[in-house]
């Protein structure tokens, strides 16, 4: 990899300014808790120890555009995310998705049977 592991962000070595850590790492509670949350703010909580040794997290990610090593700063992982504002888009696809299938639900004979057959009225026909 050759440039920042956050999804959706292109930032890379080469991008000037900037800086990249490498996920936290180590056998201690701190490093392991640290890691742990970094995976989880990156949602890359099912990479193996194999990518994250390769995996750079870019600066951009934290607000002060330094990580921290302070439990209580907000910088002790990384917050900030180009997804953040993506992230309705799953809902507005499955939205198209639902509409997508009642209309296909509605098509033809099926349809008219489908509403024929609801409960109440099952026994009349
Ligand atoms: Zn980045």
């Amino acid at each position: 990899m050759s440039g920042c592991c956050v999804y959706g962000c292109t930032n890379r070595y080469s991008t000037g300014g900037l800086k990249f850590y490498r996920i936290p790492r180590g056998p201690r509670p701190f490093q392991s808790n640290r890691r742990r949350l970094w995976l989880q703010a990156i949602k890359r909580v099912d990479w193996n120890e194999d990518i994250i040794k390769n995996s750079r997290v870019c600066s951009a990610h934290f607000i002060s555009g330094e990580a921290s090593l302070d439990s209580s700063s907000p910088d002790f992982v990384p917050s900030v995310f180009m997804y953040t504002k993506q992230s309705q888009n799953p809902n507005a696809k499955m939205d198209r998705y639902h509409r997508k299938r009642r209309r296909a639900d509605c098509v033809g004979l099926s349809c008219r049977l489908l509403h024929v057959l609801t409960p109440e009225h099952r026994w009349d026909i």
